[in-house]
């Protein structure tokens, strides 16, 4: 902040040698004025001291058509990837997204990512990283193959394991997608939580197991979501 002040005294004495109207002192001290406020609000932000520390007022010659201050901020513009349009699965509908490497570079930004190492798109809101592809809704009579976890997980080694492994794509039931509330006896492939007139009892009713998928199958609707939205 005193910087600022400090530059903007070298200004108004430059000034007075050029000129001395009520005009041009009254362009000043507004440009003053403003520039401190902005100054204050940036102050009231917990990255002020970083911010300002990079905040210089850069001095140009007077000029009567243009202003003759500039503030410049030599804040690193965001650093976005350009959007790439995505194929849903092996569909001709396309997400557009910033492709990264890993889930570990999706970041805040209010834009989807694609994960390329997991084929899995993704978001990240209020600190949360979530992940995912459509999966198949299987039908009577489909092989059912990955729908529950592995128990190996990412150490699986069967190249054949019809289990879901961590970087593969949940598939569904059909009845996963049907609620019914957990307090009557409908096994857990149903959806036994999502009621607003019963989230808390359904909540208090789910296994970790049941949890993972729900989260899966949210994260699938979104993408569907986002596939209509987008297409
Ligand atoms: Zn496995």
């Amino acid at each position: 902040m005193e910087d600022i002040k400090l530059d903007f005294c070298k200004i108004r004495q430059k000034i007075n040698k050029f000129s001395k109207t009520k005009q041009l002192t009254q362009i000043f001290n507004e440009l003053y004025d403003l520039t401190l406020s902005v100054a204050s609000q940036l102050d009231k932000n917990k990255n002020m001291e970083e911010n300002m520390s990079r905040l210089k007022i850069k001095k140009e010659s007077y000029n009567s058509d243009t202003s003759y201050i500039k503030a410049v901020s030599n804040q690193p513009t965001m650093n976005i990837k350009p959007l790439i349009n995505i194929p849903v699965k092996k569909s001709n509908l396309k997400l557009s997204a910033i492709i990264v490497r890993r889930a570990s570079e999706v970041k805040s930004n209010g834009l989807i990512h694609y994960i390329s190492s997991e084929d899995k798109f993704s978001i990240k809101v209020n600190g949360h990283i979530i992940k995912g592809n459509i999966g198949n809704i299987l039908k009577k009579g489909d092989d059912l193959v990955k729908i529950k976890d592995c128990r190996n997980g990412a150490e699986c080694t069967n190249e054949r394991c019809t289990y879901l492994h961590p970087i593969e794509t949940r598939n569904y039931l059909e009845q996963n997608f049907m609620y019914k509330p957990s307090t009557l006896p409908f096994n857990d492939s149903f959806t036994k939580f999502g009621s607003a007139d019963n989230i808390d009892v359904d909540f208090s009713n789910l296994n970790e197991t049941t949890k993972k998928r729900l989260i899966d199958m949210y994260v699938h609707n979104m993408i569907c979501c986002f596939t209509l939205l987008e297409n």
